[in-house]
């Protein structure tokens, strides 16, 4: 019999014998339910780390919230129409924003592929076929000079080309024949255009302003300030704070461009959105998520991170001179509580950046983050993406590690 079938067997054993019997197997099934369960990480020889960070792709973003879980597992069992299932769930989710239309994406950077694909094409399908070797002239996307970031590559792989601006004059002569759009990026440091006035300016030119705020939850409000500004495309990561899919994103605004954006994506056999795929139980995934953030209890949510902090922090200052600090992130993106570590060097020889690779050395894996205090540069512990069997751990292994080092 193979090990699993053997383990199978015992589960059966409670049906037989008498009450302690069915005491003493039920523990066995237990255990060996515990056992039996595959785990693929051990199976791979992938180590599951501990992400006391922040949401990050190479770590795989943030985890799923049950309620999603619990949508992939019930919506795997049946096949489902994707166009009936996209415009389904995107109604529904523009109804829960406020917002004419929306749509399901495999993230915020294809929600920008798509967001300036229909910018361009329209509902046009020799338009849709040719991207990104679109043959009339070079679509051109207006973008701030201090808004250009790492993302924007989504912009230009759709065969458009960037424009830059400094201040609202700049903005309007920037604009012509071959503008497709104006992408704002929310969480820019600086802006020499402000939100309101630039979709003033792109409303007077009935050019579409397009607004990337991928990461900008919590606030939960967010959701619903850019729509309400005027902006005719909104970007979100599903898989940050939302906790939905790390492959899926939410684009949302005017009706007519999500039906642009739709057409470029799959279920479309070959247009430009074809590779970026969400699969059916994402898209239920996405849904389930939006809808498990806007019912969330923010305040008590809050309340809970402030309190793993404070939990984290009285560990990790038993250690003589080391010193916690509930740092706030001011946002837009990633505003959410976590403590810097700070210690005194002479007493204890680590640097910051040490106890970061100490932690992601250890067993098991901590990930955790460096901040800029002033000129200093401190440990960032993040406590927001923990589970609660983490948090205390966490304050454990960052107090055995400093404890080690005590000079
Ligand atoms: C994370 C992020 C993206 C990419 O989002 P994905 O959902 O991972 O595709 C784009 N823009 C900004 C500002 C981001 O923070």
């Amino acid at each position: 019999m193979k090990r699993r079938d053997v383990l199978k067997n015992l589960s059966l054993l409670p049906f037989v014998g008498t009450g302690l019997a069915t005491v003493a197997s039920n523990e066995a099934a237990s255990a060996a339910q515990t056992s039996n369960k595959r785990n693929l990480f051990e199976e791979l020889g992938v180590t599951p780390v501990i992400n006391a960070g922040l949401t990050m792709t190479f770590l795989s973003g943030s985890l799923m919230m049950p309620e999603v879980l619990e949508a992939i597992n019930s919506t795997a069992h049946d096949f489902a129409n994707m166009f009936e299932l996209q415009d389904k769930v995107g109604a529904k989710i523009a109804e829960m924003l406020g917002c004419e239309a929306a749509m399901v994406t495999s993230g915020a950077s294809c929600a920008i592929v798509l967001g300036t694909a229909a910018t361009i094409t329209g509902t046009d399908p020799i338009k849709i076929k040719q991207l990104p070797a679109y043959t009339g002239s070079q679509p051109e996307v207006i973008m701030q000079k201090s808004h250009r970031y790492l993302f924007d590559q989504a912009v230009t792989t759709t065969g458009a080309k960037i424009v830059e601006v400094e201040g609202p004059t700049e903005m309007e002569n920037a604009i012509n024949g071959n503008t497709a759009m104006a992408l704002f990026f929310n969480a820019a440091g600086k802006s020499s255009v402000t939100h309101e006035e630039f979709v003033a300016i792109a409303k007077k030119h009935k050019i579409p302003s397009f607004i990337d705020a991928a990461a900008d939850v919590p606030p939960v409000e967010n959701l619903f300030r850019f729509q309400k500004m005027g902006f005719d495309l909104i970007t979100f990561s599903g898989g940050k704070m939302i906790r939905g899919p790390q492959s899926a994103g939410l684009l949302f605004g005017r009706k007519d461009l999500i039906e642009a954006a739709k057409l470029n994506h799959s279920p479309h056999e070959a247009p430009i959105g074809r590779p970026m795929k969400v699969n059916k139980e994402e898209i239920f995934g996405m849904y389930a998520a939006l809808k498990s953030y806007l019912e969330r209890d923010h305040k008590k949510e809050w309340q809970e991170w402030l309190d793993r902090v404070d939990k984290i922090k009285s560990i990790v200052e038993k250690v003589p001179s080391v010193k916690g600090e509930l740092f706030v992130h001011p946002g837009p993106a990633n505003a959410f509580p976590s403590l810097y570590v700070s210690w005194d060097h002479e007493k204890i020889k680590m640097t910051a950046p040490e106890v970061v690779t100490a932690l992601q050395k250890g067993s098991p894996s901590i990930v955790a983050l460096i901040a800029t205090k002033g000129t200093e540069k401190v440990l960032n512990i993040g406590v927001v993406l923990l589970r609660p069997d983490q948090v205390k751990l966490v304050g454990r292994r960052v107090k055995e590690i400093l404890e080690n080092q005590q000079g």
